[in-house]
């Protein structure tokens, strides 16, 4: 789990991918620009601004693709409903 040092919003100048849910985040648009720290290593990666809400919203830990489930999971859900045996 990564420690997240600051948070701000920037401008992105090229794609890039957003670390929560992995898709790419298209050139020019306003992402949340996090630094953080993992193991005494530091890193730098990008969020959409859905993703960093949908994670302070659901009290998501920050981790790569943690959004990605989380996305999935209203498409399973009525899937399963429809396969009970009643
Ligand atoms: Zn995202």
């Amino acid at each position: 789990m990564l420690e997240i040092r600051h948070k701000r919003i920037v401008k992105t100048r090229k794609e890039q991918t957003c670390y929560a849910c992995e898709d790419s985040i298209e050139k020019g648009s306003h992402v949340i620009y996090v630094t953080a720290k993992q193991d005494d290593k530091h890193h730098n990666v990008h969020l959409h601004l859905e993703c960093n809400k949908e994670m302070s919203k659901r009290k998501i830990a920050m981790t790569k693709g943690c959004l990605h489930n989380v996305k999935q999971m209203p498409t399973v859900a009525p899937m399963l409903d429809s396969d009970l045996p009643f």
